[in-house]
């Protein structure tokens, strides 16, 4: 029973591309027991420059501060696919999904479409507008204030590159140093509080033990 709902699910994530997500979001309210449910933090805006914290942090990366908003979840994915990056998945978006554009905030490649390791910023996080990567939430909260990485590759069969959870890495602790976001904030897509949608995004050998023990508290 469970392998045929895991072939299922297996069938929707590849042909949803991991993020089903109508868009826009319906808001839906959501009525859990579980403690770890979590609604979103309200944050003194950050106007100061990241932290350093050892590391290159790229410029891209800094949103424009005239629309810079409160951040307090990070969602990491898979793309769910061999290869990718995000003007492949912003046409995919578009034409299949019928979206605006690529769902995600950023794109870290796997030598595909783009160099491994390589941290594509997406219009998403530029303009700094309501995601579309993981749905269902109690008033839409992932898309609007979670940020959306996703890593190019299929992490049910593979896994990621040594470049790209390098990239992860570094850009995960300039995001919580610039919004306060804490590591009980970052989440696999499929663990993500009130996801709507029943998925193992970002896949079963993604290291999110080893990603925790990586990056801040
Ligand atoms: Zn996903």
């Amino acid at each position: 029973m469970f392998n045929r709902v895991f072939i299922a699910c297996g069938c929707l994530f590849v042909l949803s591309g991991c993020m089903y997500n109508d868009e826009p979001m319906p808001q839906i309210t959501y009525d859990y027991k579980s403690s770890e449910t979590v609604q979103p933090r309200l944050l003194t805006p950050t106007t100061s420059r990241p932290v350093s914290i050892g590391e290159n942090i790229l410029q891209d990366w800094l949103p424009p501060s005239s629309v810079e908003k409160k951040w307090t979840a990070i969602v990491i994915h898979h793309s769910g696919t061999k290869n990718g990056n995000t003007a492949i998945f912003d046409k995919w978006h578009r034409e299949s999904n019928h979206w605006q554009g690529v769902g995600y905030d950023f794109v870290i490649g796997n030598g595909t479409n783009s160099s491994d390791g390589q941290v594509e910023v997406t219009y998403r996080w530029q303009k700094q507008v309501t995601g579309a990567h993981c749905g269902g939430t109690a008033g839409n909260w992932a898309n609007k204030d979670g940020i959306g990485i996703c890593l190019v590759g299929d992490f049910d069969r593979t896994q990621p590159t040594n470049a790209q959870m390098q990239s992860l890495v570094r850009l995960v602790r300039f995001l919580q140093n610039r919004y306060g976001i804490p590591k009980s904030r970052i989440y696999g897509h499929g663990t993500t509080p009130g996801a709507g949608t029943v998925t193992d995004c970002p896949g079963r050998n993604f290291p999110m033990g080893w990603l925790k023990s990586q990056v801040g508290p």
